[in-house]
């Protein structure tokens, strides 16, 4: 099994992830987080708003309905231009997303530009390749009362869109927080919550998912300051990604996007690439998006999108520097940092080494023996004075000890307390050390 394959499988055997609608065979493309996996991710999520949002004076916090007027995704430019190049086999019918399955194309190819490449069928094998085609990649849907029966232009008259991207729930609130909150330039507007594409071929784990979340942030800036600014934001994401979520710097690249591969509204992008097992792959992006948004918004709308400002009174639109990460991507790049196995005396040894301030649990407390009514009692009085204190604790009295610390080390949990008979007498636990496998004695009172 390579490095990706095991941390499948221990997301699935501890609890992490299952693949979505598991029980009826699955739905391609979507991912369930089980009990440790929805504590991790929403332990990266609050830590991403902690970082970008509470602990800074310029931020602001939104959070938007996943169902919009489709008039904003015609503003954005989604109902045009958010596709991808789609190709079907004629021999197999099976389609592919072009860019995919042939090296060195974009995903701005042309269909003669693919034929050249001599790509063949990864499902028949053959080389019969029908027209690429342009996929929307927005999943619809009818809002209010309609029938599947009903005349086309009632049924397209009540088309609504799961949201592509949370930024334009940002963008369509600009208005309402510069009208409610008067904010100095430069200041930002950060949301997260989920997002839907409709992926052609989706893979790579939770990488390429049909349903994500989104962790972004639009920061508003006076037009002759963007540079400054999308070097600041820049910093930024090292800081939260390295001292934060544990990913080590050698890890991440700097992608500067040539201009012909940039998304449609964006001026300058880096994409910031993880090494992740199975190659390198975007983590998150960091765009100069310019007026683009903003000045759409306010041509769709007709309602007037400047700013004033307020010692020189001059007016203009913002323009716009974003950071955007996928939250998915963060997760699994956060675990394959984590993901270590060691050879203890030849018996593997499998670790997650989170940081500490993502762990799903912080500690787990267990009684040496669960047959000794008085070990397993003052066990439960210490678990209850550590889950006070620190709540995430876990309980753990199965199988024997060296068993317990293995599966803590696979959900990596910092710290195991053990409740042995000398407990009883001196009031100390056994606490061991899930990086080092030490173990020293420490007062209940001093935990
Ligand atoms: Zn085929």
């Amino acid at each position: 099994m390579n490095k990706l394959e095991d941390i499948v499988s221990l997301c699935k055997r501890r609890g992490f992830i299952f693949p979505g609608s598991d029980i009826y065979g699955g739905m391609a493309g979507t991912w369930d987080f089980g009990p440790l996996g929805v504590t991790l991710k929403k332990n990266l999520m609050d830590a991403w708003w902690k970082f970008f949002v509470e602990d800074r004076n310029d931020m602001y916090g939104i959070d938007a309905a996943i169902l919009m007027n489709p008039r904003t995704w015609v503003a954005s430019g989604h109902t045009a231009t958010f596709a991808d190049p789609l190709v079907e086999c004629k021999e197999c019918k099976s389609r592919f997303r072009a860019d995919k399955i042939a090296d060195g194309i974009s995903e701005s190819v042309t269909t003669e530009e693919f034929l050249a490449t001599h790509t063949k069928c990864p499902v028949c094998g053959k080389e019969n390749w029908g027209p690429i085609r342009k996929f929307n990649m927005m999943f619809s849907t009818h809002v209010g009362a309609v029938l599947p029966d009903d005349d086309q232009e009632l049924m397209s008259k009540n088309i609504a869109y799961l949201r592509p991207e949370t930024a334009q729930g940002i963008f369509t609130n600009y208005k309402n927080v510069v009208d409610t909150f008067y904010p100095n330039l430069p200041f930002g507007l950060a949301q997260q919550g989920k997002a839907f594409r409709n992926e052609i071929s989706p893979r790579d784990f939770i990488l390429r998912d049909r349903e994500c979340s989104q962790m972004e942030i639009e920061y508003f800036v006076a037009p002759d300051t963007w540079e400054d600014n999308f070097e600041k934001m820049r910093t930024l994401q090292h800081d939260f990604l390295t001292n934060i979520c544990g990913l080590h710097a050698e890890n991440i690249h700097e992608l500067e996007v040539p201009a012909e591969d940039r998304a449609h509204y964006s001026k300058r992008t880096i994409d910031f690439m993880f090494d992740y097992p199975n190659g390198k792959e975007e983590l998150m992006g960091l765009a100069y998006r310019t007026d683009f948004d903003l000045a759409n918004i306010a041509r769709e709308s007709g309602k007037s999108m400047e700013y004033r400002d307020k010692i020189t009174g001059e007016t203009f639109i913002p323009h716009v520097i974003e950071p955007s990460i996928g939250v998915e991507r963060l997760f699994l790049a956060v675990l394959a940092t984590a993901y270590t196995e060691e050879d203890i005396d030849g018996e593997k040894r499998t670790i997650l080494k989170l940081p500490e301030n993502l762990s799903p649990y912080k500690f787990c407390v267990s009684p040496l023996l669960k047959n000794k009514p008085e070990l397993v009692e003052k066990a439960h009085e210490v678990y209850d004075k550590l889950k006070n204190k620190y709540t995430f604790v876990t309980w753990d009295d199965s199988g024997n000890i060296g068993k317990r610390y293995r599966k803590q080390d696979e959900i990596g949990t910092p710290k195991c307390v053990v409740v042995d008979f000398d407990t009883l007498s001196d009031d100390t636990v056994t606490v061991r050390d899930r990086d080092t496998t030490k173990q020293i004695r420490v007062k209940i009172s001093d935990l």
